[in-house]
């Protein structure tokens, strides 16, 4: 994965792509995704490649995301607001790919640059994580024998998140002619379809381009993009959906020409609206330097509170920082209108959508790292909560009922019915949310505000979606899908019954503050109390649902003979439905939550049992898997585990982030080093910070920040102590394995620890 034809590694800060290879460049173009929060580019190349049209309609169908084959293409464009979403007859509400403005190419002697087609030497493109700034240098022999270096350059500001800024620097060793041409181009379809019910592009004289769109979901959508180059004369031409300018320059021998591209995006949702050419005109005294100084030293800042430090193990570093670097880059500052789709705004595969990942993946990061930005995240739910009532009572029920793929309104997209109707655990998850935001920052005042009401709603969502079977002594979820979607309508999963006990206790603690009656708070703590979790007959055995041990053997030596592919796209999905297989960590998911609950002795006969049906096919499955075994002391497990996860994203050859980032293993990247590796219990779980240190043995220390109830620290941890320092201004009690330690403030704690 990290060969030196792949990801290669020059400094811990930095991913390079070097050759280029064709076959890998949609892989990168989603590792290479910029982003401001509020604006997402691929990593697509400038002057883009040949045959490989960007507007090809065709239908997508509902299926399972998966197995699903998605239409072959060689890059794939995306330019991602969060929040925008558009009408798709067949899959709902899905986020729209904008108009593509990156466009840039140079043409020599009546040569266009083309990666693929051209004499191009010594490639190398590079993501700098710390300055969130994009790279590419290379040589171009045209076939006249012209030698020219070239160097693009490109980030979206952090300062000015609407803004886009690119530059491209050509140097000619012999005078050379260069026609530069500038697009951009609305002609952009989102799976295939096309969202766009108006297109006005315009020539903004004498050296830019204007573009309006209305999308089928009613948002306006304009970008402004202007060309700087000395002296030039641009010529404007436009095409159906598309327009360019072009000029031509002479290069004198041993000469550089520099042309910048500068590009505000701007649409109707926008929380602080603006005219876009008023924006770029701000932007437009400040020198390309001086954007990039301002970008650069927002993401320095950034880093500062949420940098993770891997010692001894280079690989490892990198994983971390490319994982930290796409979360900080999804996630929308102060806005909680929206929060982080599924693939990162970096792809289309899951319709842009919010799932339980936003909680139970992403959301710690935030919380341990910057609460601020956490808040929006957990906002996001309060206020689709109409949205979820909308979707309780579309399904005959009173209360709140959380889409399992929610847009930015709450309103369930999912167009699969087995998730749609029955993977309800997100309902609860979302409860979780918000109570682990609540004990984080110490908040306890939040939960008796608006969110009180997210939690009683809930629970009389709940309340009626619980069944009494007759002669059973107990309340029952039925016809569930839990965390494993490979079981679909199951009986009392027991991660989906534990989670919606923690939600109904939190709707009793809580719900008087939103009107509930101390009737309504008595009954959900009663119903809470008695959910049960199903068990083996051994009493040992947490069953993942009532149904699971009668379930078929899977057969994987015979039916999973490619392990190079998902066990899905092998089968049908009635095999999958009918036998013990396992998507992903489900009741190991559980005892990673409530690890108290669970004896090391269950935890390993759960291990033992589950580990080998389960296919993993889910990118949310090995991160879980890594933490409960470097729990269960499982140290080679734990990092078997660890290595796949961390390199899902940057496993190039194998499509990696092709059809965007994989953001919910991001979260898991840190929640393994920090609540696996570092043994660091959660607020949810301790009161008092606790860490019980496992470090992987190729490493030779691991230290982060981290915010624990408003109190700034610094967890340095080697093998053989461990120190925190507190950098706030109340003491901390602070444990570690069985001894704890105040940390004043301003003053740290050391432990030693026995090899
Ligand atoms: C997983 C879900 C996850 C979704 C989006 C699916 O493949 O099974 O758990 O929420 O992807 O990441």
């Amino acid at each position: 994965m990290f060969g030196s034809h792949s990801v290669t590694r020059p400094g811990d800060w930095s991913i390079v792509e070097s050759p280029f290879r064709v076959e890998r460049a949609k892989a990168y173009e989603g590792l290479f995704t910029l982003g401001s929060g509020c604006l997402h580019v691929r990593g697509s190349l400038e002057e883009h490649l040949a045959d490989a049209p960007q507007n090809l309609t065709y239908v997508r169908m509902p299926a399972n995301v998966t197995s699903e084959k998605f239409p072959e293409a060689k890059v794939r464009w995306g330019t991602y607001v969060p929040g925008l979403f558009g009408r798709h007859p067949l899959l709902n509400n899905e986020m729209i790919n904008l108009p593509w403005f990156l466009g840039l190419t140079p043409i020599i002697d009546g040569e266009r640059l083309d990666m693929e087609r051209c004499d191009v030497r010594d490639y190398r493109r590079e993501l700098h994580l710390d300055t969130a700034t994009l790279t590419r240098t290379f040589r171009w022999v045209t076939r006249e024998g012209r030698q020219v270096r070239a160097t693009f350059e490109r980030f979206i500001s952090a300062a000015r998140p609407r803004l886009c800024v690119q530059r491209m620097r050509l140097y000619a060793p012999n005078a050379a002619d260069v026609t530069v041409a500038a697009g951009l181009d609305a002609d952009v379809r989102t799976n295939g379809y096309d969202h766009f019910s108006d297109v006005v592009v315009t020539w903004a004289e004498p050296d830019g381009i204007d573009c309006r769109i209305r999308t089928d979901g009613g948002d306006e959508v304009r970008m402004a993009t202007r060309v700087r180059a000395p002296a030039a004369k641009w010529k404007y031409e436009t095409g159906p959906r598309a327009a360019g300018l072009t000029a031509v320059f002479h290069i004198p021998a041993e000469g550089e020409l520099g042309i910048e591209k500068r590009t505000v995006v701007t649409t109707s949702r926008d929380l602080r609206p603006s005219a876009p050419a008023a924006l770029l005109a701000e932007a437009q005294c400040l020198s390309f330097e001086q954007l990039h100084e301002e970008h650069a030293a927002i993401w320095r800042k950034r880093w500062d509170s949420c940098d993770v430090v891997i010692e001894g193990d280079e690989a490892s570093q990198m994983a971390m920082r490319a994982s930290l670097f796409h979360l900080l880059r999804a996630h929308v500052p102060d806005d909680p209108r929206v929060a982080i789709d599924a693939k990162g705004y970096a792809g289309e595969a899951y319709w842009g959508r919010y799932f339980w990942d936003t909680e139970m993946y992403l959301l710690p990061f935030f919380l341990y790292t910057d609460p601020v930005r956490a808040r929006t995240l957990v906002d996001f739910r309060v206020r689709s909560l109409e949205g979820a009532m909308r979707n309780a009572a579309r399904y005959g029920y009173s209360g709140a009922r959380y889409a399992w793929e929610s847009d930015a309104e709450g309103n369930e997209c999912c167009p699969n019915w087995p998730y749609a109707d029955h993977e309800v655990h997100v309902t609860a998850d979302v409860v979780y949310g918000l109570v682990h935001y609540a004990r984080a920052t110490g908040d306890d005042d939040y939960l008796r505000g608006p969110p009180a009401r997210v939690l009683a709603e809930t629970a009389r969502y709940w309340q009626e979606r619980i069944d009494t079977r007759p002669g059973d002594g107990h309340p029952s979820v039925l016809g569930v899908m839990g965390p494993d979607e490979y079981t679909p309508i199951s009986s009392n999963n027991a991660y989906t019954n534990r989670m919606v006990r923690f939600a109904l206790e939190a709707a009793a603690e809580f719900g008087g503050a939103a009107g509930a009656s101390q009737e309504e708070c008595d009954h959900w703590r009663r119903l809470a109390q008695a959910l049960p979790i199903p068990r083996a007959g051994d009493g040992v055995l947490v069953l993942q649902c009532e149904e699971f041990e009668r379930l078929a053997e899977p057969r994987f030596d015979e039916f999973w003979r490619d392990r190079s592919r998902t066990f899905a796209a092998q089968v049908s999905q009635e095999r999958l439905y009918r036998t013990k297989c396992l998507k992903q960590a489900d009741v190991l998911m559980l005892m990673y939550l409530f690890p108290d609950e669970f004896g090391d002795t269950e935890v390993r006969r759960a291990w033992d049992y589950y580990v080998p049906y389960t296919t993993h096919d889910s990118s949310l499955s090995a991160g879980v898997h890594a933490i409960v075994a470097a729990r269960l002391g499982l140290a080679e497990e734990a990092w078997a585990f660890w290595e796949r996860a961390r390199g899902i994203d940057l496993d190039i050859e194998h499509g990696g982030a092709a059809e965007g980032i994989h953001i919910a293993n991001a979260g898991a990247v840190w929640q393994m080093a920090v609540l696996g590796f570092a043994g660091m219990r959660s607020a949810v779980q301790s009161d008092r910070l606790t860490f019980r240190p496992r470090l992987p043995a190729a490493w030779t220390r691991l230290a982060f920040p981290l915010v624990w109830r408003c109190v700034p620290l610094f967890v340095d941890i080697r093998r053989d102590r461990v120190a925190v320092t507190n950098r706030g201004s109340r003491t901390l009690d602070v444990r570690v394995f069985d001894h704890t330690r105040a940390v004043p403030p301003q003053g740290q704690a050391v432990w030693t620890l026995s090899a």
